[in-house]
């Protein structure tokens, strides 16, 4: 045997791929990653710890999770088997990828396409397969270029198409008739409709799983004050979900996180909807007060975050920010119309408020 050279044996696509690393540092305010505000309340909380301390740590965790699946089925008003749970949504995308890989042609390379700017994790859990990513630029409102969607559907078709609503960055939802003619167009793929924001939007995309077969959603806990938890669900055809199934790893998800999320999803609901109440009200206060500031815009949005832009390069408000140890999220090194877009988490009132004043010092 030669010796080993892991070169010769690591998928040439790693080459270009960094491992995702969030910014490390001492910060007084974290506003980058879309968490929700520590709301929770004491008595919720209690009971998270009680479900703790009656789990039977011995055990392997339920294979199917079927608790949580019928929780998440309750919620959204579909069946158990329409639902399958993953390590956070993240995972949930990166099975799709693994399952819906079968070339088009022999030998030919994979094609997933989706929008820009987005969730990274489409592309780089693409890649990471060996896949091809198109990304379709959004329109000058951030909206969907159905037009230009629909050519790339003709030129590259993907098996796997990528659409998130409301977005990831711009904190938009595709308008629902570009969405169905891309849906339309694209019936010979796969189109996972990202709703990992849905608890702070006017409406969500169910009715379309019920109108297009080739629709699927995907949903979290991660932005509405559970992201420890890591769950995630896929809501499907059970045709799709059982061939899904075949391929995911038996005891993803710990008995810790299928029970804490069960009961966050049925008893302790009510206070998910009364932080997400709170987070839409700040953002509506905040891109009051955001739009005033000199120089500064705000994108409407319908997620827990503001898509902000800024006269002065985002790079420089963003440094100006860490100087003050607050952290948002900026995009300016892709360039382009990205270079003056900042993203900034919704917190709770006295963190938007550290922000407001910091930035009244900046822009
Ligand atoms: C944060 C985010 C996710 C990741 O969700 P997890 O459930 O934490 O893996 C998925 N999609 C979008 C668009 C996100 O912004």
């Amino acid at each position: 045997m030669p010796e080993l050279s892991l070169s010769e044996l690591v998928r040439p696509e790693l080459a270009e791929l960094h491992a995702y690393a969030p910014v490390q540092g001492d910060f007084v305010l974290r506003l980058d990653a879309n968490e929700a505000p520590a709301l929770l309340a004491e008595h919720a909380r209690a009971r998270l710890a009680e479900v703790a301390a009656r789990a039977a740590f011995e055990r392997y965790p339920d294979a199917r999770a079927l608790g949580l699946r019928t929780a998440i089925a309750r919620r959204a008003g579909v069946e158990a088997d329409q639902v399958l749970v993953g390590v956070g949504s993240d995972e949930v995308i990166a099975l799709l990828l693994t399952v819906l890989s079968r070339p088009r042609r022999p030998g030919e390379v994979v094609n997933v396409l989706t929008t820009t700017p987005s969730f990274v994790m489409y592309r780089m859990a693409a890649r990471v397969r060996g896949m091809r990513v198109i990304e379709v630029p959004l329109d000058a409102s951030w909206d969907l270029s159905a037009d230009a969607m629909l050519r790339a559907l003709e030129l590259t078709p993907p098996n796997l198409v990528f659409l998130a609503s409301p977005n990831n960055p711009t904190g938009t939802r595709p308008s629902p008739d570009r969405l169905e003619r891309v849906i339309e167009a694209a019936r010979g793929a796969l189109v996972v409709i990202d709703e990992a924001y849905v608890d702070y939007a006017d409406a969500d995309c169910l009715a379309l799983l019920a109108r297009h077969e080739n629709v699927a959603l995907t949903r979290t806990l991660s932005k509405v004050g559970f992201a420890a938890l890591r769950v995630g669900w896929l809501i499907a055809r059970p045709e799709l979900l059982r061939e899904l199934d075949k391929a995911r790893l038996p005891f993803n998800l710990s008995s810790l996180s299928q029970e804490m999320a069960t009961l966050v999803l049925s008893e302790l609901w009510s206070e998910v909807e009364a932080l997400t109440g709170r987070v839409i009200a700040e953002r509506e206060r905040m891109a009051n007060e955001l739009a005033q500031l000199p120089g500064c815009s705000v994108t409407p949005s319908q997620a827990n975050f503001l898509w902000l832009k800024t006269e002065r390069p985002a790079g420089e408000v963003f440094d100006a920010l860490v100087a003050r140890k607050i952290l948002v999220r900026s995009f300016h090194e892709r360039g382009g119309r990205l270079a003056h877009q900042l993203r900034v988490t919704i917190g709770a009132h006295d963190q938007n408020e550290l922000l407001l004043s910091a930035l009244r010092g900046i822009v």
